[in-house]
């Protein structure tokens, strides 16, 4: 796959920086030391690379892309998962969701 040298959102430049410069003094806790990012230069869209390539992981993504939902009302994300993996909620959980069934 090849990144488009131009932002598909903002018409932006597109460049492969080094993922510290993104991440910053985050780069150590994420892993993402000597990694790359291809980052649009303009609004931020960005991708990651494959460990220890400059191949990108995937599409150029904006920040609404990349959200993710970690909490539904009192629901917390369980941050055990990995990311594509699930569980089944427990019945406390459904019934933080549904609150108590009537009836
Ligand atoms: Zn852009």
């Amino acid at each position: 796959m090849r990144v488009s040298e131009i932002c598909r959102y903002c018409g932006g430049v597109i460049r492969l920086v080094p993922a510290e410069k993104v991440y910053q003094a985050a780069t150590e806790r994420l892993k993402q030391q000597r990694q790359w990012i291809y980052q649009c230069q303009n609004c931020n869209a960005r991708v990651g690379c494959h460990r220890d390539s400059k191949r990108p992981l995937g599409n150029v993504a904006n920040e609404v892309l990349r959200l993710k939902r970690v909490r539904e009302g009192d629901l917390l994300l369980d941050r055990s998962l990995k990311p594509g993996q699930w569980r089944s909620l427990t019945e406390e959980e459904l019934l933080l969701l549904t609150g108590p069934l009537s009836g």
